[in-house]
């Protein structure tokens, strides 16, 4: 890279974007939204290979914690993940609710003493998340559950990071990632959880967690983009033809 794009890059507005308090409330209430809005979806994908009850166990959690949110504001980042990790655990029925738990508590403990997350401090918490989700639901990647989706998403915020791209750059790459994966969980058949149970009959349908954590990155970088300073500049007037 030349003299003229290290300046630039350290120039750039993104590159001083941090993930603060204010951005975790932000991505819980975006993602307790889209799980609202995707609840149908998400039900249909476990009722094809599951139980059926994915969409309602995520809407029950997801509100759960949105009603939480406005005592959270003066509490610390890791704090706050603590919070809705056990929300998540004691409001959800189904296998979801202890590993969505589980992957806010490996985040809250990765966080502890933080006030602000750049890319590599958000890596290692969504590292250590994915992580807690691995070690209780043994599940690898490749077994059709929401790990497929984690995975992608953890492996492309690291390679980000390698890259030494800017948070909003780094989150819109996560995003598109675990899109992707949770779309790669059609074609599998499953190995953990309910959907295991049918075999090659779950081969078709995309895994229902895989795709409620793409809603969980996708959330997430819209709330950093949301609050980054290049979404605050002004925008180019549309040019009239
Ligand atoms: P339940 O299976 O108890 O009805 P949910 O329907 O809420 O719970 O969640 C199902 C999702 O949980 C699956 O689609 C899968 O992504 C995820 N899941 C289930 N078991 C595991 C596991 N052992 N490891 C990782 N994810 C799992
Ligand atoms: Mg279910």
């Amino acid at each position: 890279m030349n003299s003229f794009n290290k300046s630039s890059r350290r120039l750039s507005p993104d590159f001083q974007v941090r993930l603060v308090g204010e951005n975790l409330r932000q991505w819980m209430t975006l993602f307790a939204a889209s799980i609202r809005e995707a609840e149908a979806q998400l039900t249909e994908l476990d009722a094809a290979i599951g139980d059926g009850d994915h969409g309602v166990n995520m809407c029950r959690g997801m509100n759960a914690v949105a009603e939480k949110l406005d005592s959270l504001a003066l509490a610390d980042l890791s704090s706050q993940m603590r919070v809705i990790s056990m929300t998540l655990m004691s409001s959800i029925g189904g296998a979801s609710g202890p590993l969505y738990g589980a992957f806010f508590l490996q985040a809250s403990h990765a966080t502890l003493h933080k006030a602000e997350l750049g890319p590599a401090d958000l890596t290692a918490a969504m590292e250590a998340g994915y992580r807690g989700v691995v070690q209780l639901g043994k599940a690898a990647v490749g077994d059709k559950t929401m790990v497929d989706t984690m995975a992608a998403a953890v492996r492309s915020l690291r390679a980000s990071c390698t890259r030494h791209e800017a948070l909003p750059e780094a989150l819109r790459a996560c995003r598109n990632a675990a899109r992707l994966a949770a779309e790669g969980t059609i074609p599998m058949v499953a190995r953990k959880g309910r959907a295991s149970y049918l075999g090659e009959r779950s081969a078709g349908t995309q895994d229902p967690g895989a795709a409620s954590a793409a809603l969980l990155f996708d959330s997430l970088a819209q709330a950093v983009s949301s609050l980054s300073p290049s979404a605050h500049s002004p925008r180019p007037k549309p040019m009239l033809l």
